[in-house]
């Protein structure tokens, strides 16, 4: 089968190659992948992967959709069904997963970080992390939930729930992540504030009806300040990291949340402690979501509550050029890996 594996670092590991398909053990489901997403995570991978327990070669790619080829006789699937890959393969025995955190399960791997990933023509997958997949889902939809609106999904609603009025600002707007949050904080009712670079970016916000701060041009905090009437968000979505931290609390109300679930700008900001407990301020770190998230993010955009922003489009053979439009300033949204080419 055709998988997209990591064989070393750098933007030359990147191969497409032939590897012989999966066995699939008992308690597994073995799909035929139908279409996945690129993440941040897999130029980290691709970059760095420092951290993160694997070693090369590797497939790459952490969510995806795919259709059933084969599981147990006493499985919940059937063969021939579409199933949402949950990225992490989890115990369900330690404290965390019996409180259902699997995030935080002690003996957790994820796709394409500790383990092969989904950018393969088959995968076999355990099925406790597996959900069932409407036949009608649009497929390119289906495939951005798995880590970018599931990371947003916590991040909304997670520890520090977004409420209706409530202002939210993030920050990075057009990321994959932030855009899932920006749709999910309107879902909930809140009032939106989107910093983002350049006008063609700032066009596009506009035109989706929420306040548009351009950091290239304009001063992030002041902006904030004027547009809330010199109080500040109720919770700011940062996922940049050190380039717009110190704007990002400095733009919070007091007693406001900062909820970060990224660092691409880097991982070592000023905490700025003084302002922290002075304006009692709290900061939240999130990682993707438990199995009852994905389930509800599942449920909204099968309902229609939520349609998934997508960019652009690749076959699998053309993984390069999908890396590269994510990390294209002109993207908007998710890029998408058609791997079936149904
Ligand atoms: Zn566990």
């Amino acid at each position: 089968m055709q998988a997209v594996r990591l064989m070393e670092r750098g933007r030359g590991g990147v191969r497409v190659v032939d590897i012989p398909e999966p066995e699939r053990p008992q308690g597994f489901v073995l799909l035929r992948m139908i279409a996945a997403s690129v993440n941040r995570v897999d130029l980290y991978m691709r970059d760095s992967g420092a951290g993160i327990s694997h070693s090369l070669p590797q497939t790459m790619g952490v969510d995806g959709i795919g259709e059933v080829l084969e599981c147990d006789a006493d499985s919940h699937f059937r063969k021939g069904e579409r199933a949402i890959i949950y990225p992490y393969v989890f115990c369900g025995s330690c404290r965390h997963c019996l409180a259902g955190e699997q995030p935080l399960c002690l003996r957790a791997s994820i796709f394409g970080e500790h383990r092969d990933g989904t950018f393969a023509q088959y995968l076999a997958v355990p099925q406790t992390s597996l959900l069932p997949l409407a036949a009608t889902a649009d497929i390119y939809a289906a495939a951005a939930l798995g880590v970018a609106y599931l990371t947003a999904w916590r991040m909304v609603f997670g520890k520090a729930p977004v409420h209706p009025g409530a202002t939210v600002l993030v920050q990075g707007a057009a990321g994959g992540v932030s855009y899932a949050a920006i749709q999910l904080a309107l879902m909930a009712g809140a009032r939106v504030i989107a910093t983002t670079g350049g006008e063609a970016k700032s066009a596009h916000f506009r035109s989706l009806g929420i306040e548009v701060v351009d950091y290239r041009s304009e001063n992030v905090v002041k902006a904030v300040a004027a547009l809330t009437g010199g109080e500040g968000a109720d919770v700011v979505i940062d996922n940049s990291g050190e380039a717009s931290w110190s704007q990002s609390l400095r733009s919070l109300r007091r007693g406001g949340h900062l909820v970060t679930c990224g660092a691409t700008t880097g991982g070592h900001p000023s905490a700025e402690i003084q302002r922290l407990f002075v304006r009692q301020l709290s900061v939240h770190g999130s990682t993707l979501g438990s199995v009852e998230e994905l389930r509800r993010l599942l449920a909204a955009f099968q309902t229609g509550a939520l349609t998934p922003r997508i960019d652009s489009v690749f076959p699998l053979d053309r993984i390069e050029d999908a890396l590269a439009r994510l990390e294209h300033p002109d993207r908007i949204g998710k890029v998408v890996v058609d791997i079936a080419g149904d």
